[in-house]
């Protein structure tokens, strides 16, 4: 069986598991109504997609 020629140093370690690691997701604002939004998704406090355009598209209703 291959077995590894080096043990993997700390640093290798701790820098992989670090590019690994969960990160919330960044969230843009809505520019209708400045809800936190992820990106490519539509508002769902006000219903619209915007486009980096401005073209604006209201995806649903909201009473
Ligand atoms: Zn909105």
């Amino acid at each position: 069986m291959a077995a590894p020629k080096r043990r993997t140093s700390k640093m290798k370690q701790r820098s992989r598991l670090a590019a690994q690691a969960w990160k919330a997701p960044e969230l843009g604002t809505c520019r209708k109504c400045g809800a936190a939004v992820p990106a490519h998704t539509a508002c769902p406090h006000c219903g619209t997609y915007t486009t980096h355009r401005g073209t604006e598209v209201v995806v649903k209703k909201v009473d």
